[in-house]
């Protein structure tokens, strides 16, 4: 179909015998349709992109530099368009669509520049009669697998530096969100992209699932999403024994210092939490505030908290966005009302939003104690869990307690004391009085059950490939 100036290739604008609507959260409306693929079609997808692995894997980096160099110049061409599509079908405000478009276009121009230098090494030989090289092969056919809270930067983080290895990739959108990664891959094809490199199914996720997890023609299985689906796909890896690269599910730890300068620490809180209505892997979930500055940064945070306007992601007035479906409202819902039944004071919302449809209010619970569901699953939604602390011993101890280890924010002044606190999380990202974790050279990932291997930067590129040892007698 048809979205602005953007051709969405493997999408209808009317609904085709079998095929699954695509709703807008916002209005319930569905937006377009993409076909339910069959696990036949999906093998066939990877035989496509199997048959072009030689060749995008024998051109030359600047060749794959420029095609990718020039997909990121046409996601920033498309801009608008796009951010107006993302936000019909995933929901967030037009400002974050537009901000996740721009990460998308970063990806793809970072590693366009990091095709150039997949540098090998040559190491010290220990004999005068040989050498000793290694190269960077890519790995192979990537399986990719991504969320619907980023239908957008989820894809380019995956694509880009699959691609730029020499890699090829059949990529499995969520099936809520699959309009940005059809129309991105469009993009792609007038880029440059040969035909077969860059394959998108649509349908049933767990018979795609089934597809990519088992064909042994994808060696390289890289996946966003919860940790429940995360731990399935690595059980179902075991048979073609691939590598995977597991992005999963976090339980964020906003730690405020008593010296930490409260007006930042409380706005930057909010701006974390309620982003994208809390459905981040890397928002805070839970906030342990020292007592010292838990009022005043309470006072601080209700003022953020009160300017959130619930409204249809197109309306500039609007920003807080809806939950991407009535399941996730349920999990909310089910969250708060444990917290409450377990002793948790409501200071802000508890409830579904007055304008209906999927919104839930920002809702702010005080008195967090560790056994409340707030405390142990992400949530997913706009519930911010709050309670103070007096010791930070005991606040790491709880952190890393936890069977998550994506991301953790701690703010404060005294820099040895927070690079400490830091060093002592067991996390793989931690904002020190900063919350944009998000950046295409850096590494992105989590440890423990958050999952396995990082995306971005440098060793973002290296995930997709094989070192390659040679040994030349001379
Ligand atoms: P959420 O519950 O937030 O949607 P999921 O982990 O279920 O998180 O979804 C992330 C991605 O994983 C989506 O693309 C979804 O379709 C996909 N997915 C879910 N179940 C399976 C499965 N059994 N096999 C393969 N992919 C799956």
């Amino acid at each position: 179909m048809q979205w602005g100036k953007l051709n969405i290739a493997g999408s209808n604008k009317d609904q085709k015998q079998g095929d699954a609507a695509i709703n807008d959260p916002a209005t319930g409306a569905p937006i377009g349709y993409v076909p339910a693929m069959s696990a036949e079609t999906v093998r066939s997808a990877i035989g496509m992109a199997h048959d072009s692995l030689a060749g995008w894997s024998a051109t030359v980096p600047q060749e794959r530099s420029r095609i990718l160099r020039r997909l990121s110049q046409l996601i920033a061409e498309h801009a608008e368009d796009l951010a107006h599509l993302l936000t019909a079908e995933q929901g967030k405000p037009l400002a974050e669509a537009r901000a996740e478009i721009g990460s998308a276009a970063g990806y793809f121009e970072f590693f366009s520049e990091e095709a150039r230098r997949l540098n090998g090494e040559i190491i010290a030989s220990p004999r005068a009669d040989s050498r000793l090289l290694v190269t960077h092969k890519p790995i192979g056919v990537v399986g990719a697998i991504t969320p619907w809270n980023f239908p957008a930067s989820m894809v380019a983080r995956k694509l880009a530096p699959a691609l730029a290895a020499g890699c090829t990739v059949v990529l499995k959108p969520a099936p809520q969100t699959p309009l940005s990664a059809l129309a991105m891959a469009e993009l792609g094809r007038q880029a440059g992209l040969p035909e077969g490199a860059l394959q998108v199914v649509t349908g049933d996720a767990a018979t795609i699932g089934a597809v990519l997890t088992g064909d042994p023609r994808i060696s390289f299985l890289s996946f966003t999403g919860s940790t429940a689906t995360g731990r399935l796909l690595y059980q179902q890896c075991a048979g073609t024994i691939k590598k995977l690269g597991l992005e999963l599910g976090g339980h964020a730890p906003f730690i405020v210092l008593p010296d930490a300068d409260i007006e930042k620490a409380a706005t930057a809180a909010a701006a974390a939490k309620f982003r994208n209505s809390g459905q981040t892997c890397v928002c805070p979930n839970r906030f342990f505030i020292h007592e010292a500055v838990y009022a005043a940064f309470l006072q601080r945070f209700l003022v953020e908290v009160d300017r959130l306007v619930p409204g249809d992601g197109r309306d500039p007035k609007s920003t807080l966005a809806p939950l991407i479906d009535q399941a996730a409202l349920v999990k909310v819902e089910r969250h708060v009302s444990d917290a409450l039944g377990k002793g948790a004071k409501l200071t802000r919302g508890g409830r579904r939003a007055p304008i209906g449809g999927n919104w839930y209010e920002a809702t702010v619970l005080e008195n967090v104690g560790p056994t409340m569901m707030v405390s142990c699953e992400e949530t997913f939604g706009p519930v911010a869990a709050l309670s103070s602390f007096t010791d930070l011993d005991q606040v790491k101890a709880s952190v890393n307690a936890s069977q998550y280890g994506l991301a953790g924010y701690i703010w404060g002044r005294d820099i040895a004391m927070l690079l400490k606190t830091a060093e002592s999380l067991e996390l793989g990202m931690v904002g020190i009085n900063a919350i944009h974790l998000g950046m295409e050279m850096a590494p992105i990932g989590g440890v423990k059950q958050s999952g396995l291997g990082r995306e971005g930067g440098h060793v973002g590129i290296l995930e997709y490939c094989e070192p390659q040892y040679l040994l030349l007698g001379v």
